[in-house]
């Protein structure tokens, strides 16, 4: 009988490869779930996800397979904003400076009119690509801060490549009309997206896996590379290929032998982690008024712990019991240390973002400890080595981590489709 292809991984990936793989399969989860960042939580009464997981597709086969899959999605325009000064200035900053204070304003515009005359690009350390966009004054007030809080990482070692769709960038005439009247235009990759109208992200997961068997608790431990076999804490598994969605720097800490110059690579790959406290809240006087409507908000102020708060019940009230209203907080780590949940939940009172009054009625710990790769100079070097090994080797490494890439569920769903496709015509 001949080998089956080992699928590393029950998260969006593994699993969509899994779904259009025509060839013998076996995914192996390490968890005793699945859905790996797509999971979704049940705790008295409330469902969270590992921080917001909106689904924004473009690719309309992918929709309507989306739709079937999660038993029906509502269709969202988004509300996101950015809180600046105790008002919320709408997303994107840069292209909204209408709501700013009058001298914030002038350093915006200033900043815009005095920008050096340089070619833009990606390359480019973030900082000094921020500035060469959009000038010092939106770099100083919005970039800077909130770039800070989000990568945990030093800017001016990271380039502006991961900015393409997820940094809108209006030009310099726009910018300056946004600072006149209010902006009308709407930007950015997910104005709208969609989410399952029942039990979180995990509907769509829970649709997905209907047919597939994953593993459950098998994390694979050792891969030989010669022999072609896979060993988990219990298991042995033969392959005829190997494909893995878990991050490529664990993948490769599992093969042996592996090659110096590899080795080598794997070292030159940096990430960040990510902490996300989803909080369940009974109140009496209903969602706090800063919040009212708003699906997320980013918070570039140094002095709160976290870069960004989403309301659960807002993008979806069933999410969270009557008379409740339920959110997820996302702190960003450099060494995978935190503030405490006590600590956010004095800075989501500071803001109004908890009234006072309300009580705490779930609180829900995720620790994402590979959360958003870090774009140097060294990745793409790096990466290139590392994958012409795993090639020749017949091992494909995918999805948002396995890729190591900043991708989302759509992205992570194409790449599989496409995997699959291309193996099932070998
Ligand atoms: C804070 C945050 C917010 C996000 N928000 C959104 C959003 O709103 N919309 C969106 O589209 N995307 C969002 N994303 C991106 C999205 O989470 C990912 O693109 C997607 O979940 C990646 O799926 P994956 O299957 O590639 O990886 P994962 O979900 O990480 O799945 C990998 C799986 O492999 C398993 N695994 C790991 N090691 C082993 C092992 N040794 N053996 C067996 N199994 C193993 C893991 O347990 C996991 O189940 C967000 C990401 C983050 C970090």
């Amino acid at each position: 009988m001949d080998k089956p292809i080992v699928i590393i991984g029950a998260g969006i990936s593994g699993l969509s490869t899994a779904y259009f793989l025509k060839k013998q399969n076996i995914v192996l989860e390490a968890k005793p779930y699945v859905g790996g960042l797509c999971h979704s939580f049940y705790d008295n009464g409330f469902t969270f996800d590992c921080s917001g997981h909106f689904i924004h597709i473009r690719d309309k086969k992918i929709l309507s397979l989306v739709k079937k899959l999660s038993g029906g999605v509502d269709e969202i325009n988004r509300s996101s904003s950015i809180l600046f000064k105790n008002t919320l200035v709408p997303f994107p900053f840069q292209a909204n400076l209408y709501y700013l204070d009058a001298k914030t304003k002038k350093e915006c515009i200033d900043g815009i009119l005095k920008r050096k005359n340089v070619d833009i690009c990606p390359r480019m350390p973030f900082i000094d690509w921020a500035e060469a966009m959009f000038g010092k004054g939106i770099t100083k007030h919005f970039m800077r801060p909130y770039n800070e809080k989000l990568w945990s990482y030093d800017l001016k070692k990271m380039n502006a490549q991961w900015t393409g769709a997820f940094v809108p960038k209006p030009n310099a005439q726009e910018i300056i009309e946004s600072a006149k009247t209010k902006n009308k235009t709407v930007y950015g990759y997910n104005n709208v997206f969609y989410y399952p109208k029942r039990n979180g992200c995990q509907a769509l997961i829970d649709g997905i896996s209907k047919k597939i068997k994953p593993l459950l608790n098998e994390a694979t431990q050792k891969i030989d590379i010669k022999n072609k076999v896979v060993w988990t804490g219990g298991g042995k598994y033969k392959y005829s290929k190997l494909i893995s969605t878990q991050p490529i720097v664990e993948l490769l800490k599992q093969i042996s032998p592996l090659p110096k110059n590899v080795q080598t690579a794997a070292q030159k790959l940096k990430f960040s982690s990510v902490r996300c406290i989803n909080i369940g809240i009974k109140t009496k006087s209903g969602v706090p008024k800063i919040l009212k409507g708003s699906h997320w908000i980013y918070v570039p102020q140094a002095d709160i712990s976290f870069y960004r708060v989403g309301i659960y019940s807002n993008v979806n009230p069933a999410m969270a019991p009557k008379k409740s209203y339920s959110l997820y907080v996302e702190i960003s780590s450099s060494n995978g240390k935190y503030k405490r949940a006590q600590e956010v939940i004095n800075d989501l009172q500071k803001l109004n973002f908890i009234s006072q009054n309300d009580e705490i009625a779930a609180v829900n710990i995720v620790d994402i400890a590979y959360a958003y790769v870090i774009f140097d100079k060294d990745k793409d070097e790096a990466l290139k080595t590392i994958n012409e090994f795993l090639r020749a080797n017949e091992i494909y490494s995918i999805g948002r981590y396995g890729a190591w890439e900043y991708s989302f569920i759509e992205k992570n769903i194409l790449d599989a489709k496409a995997l699959a496709e291309t193996i099932n015509r070998e």
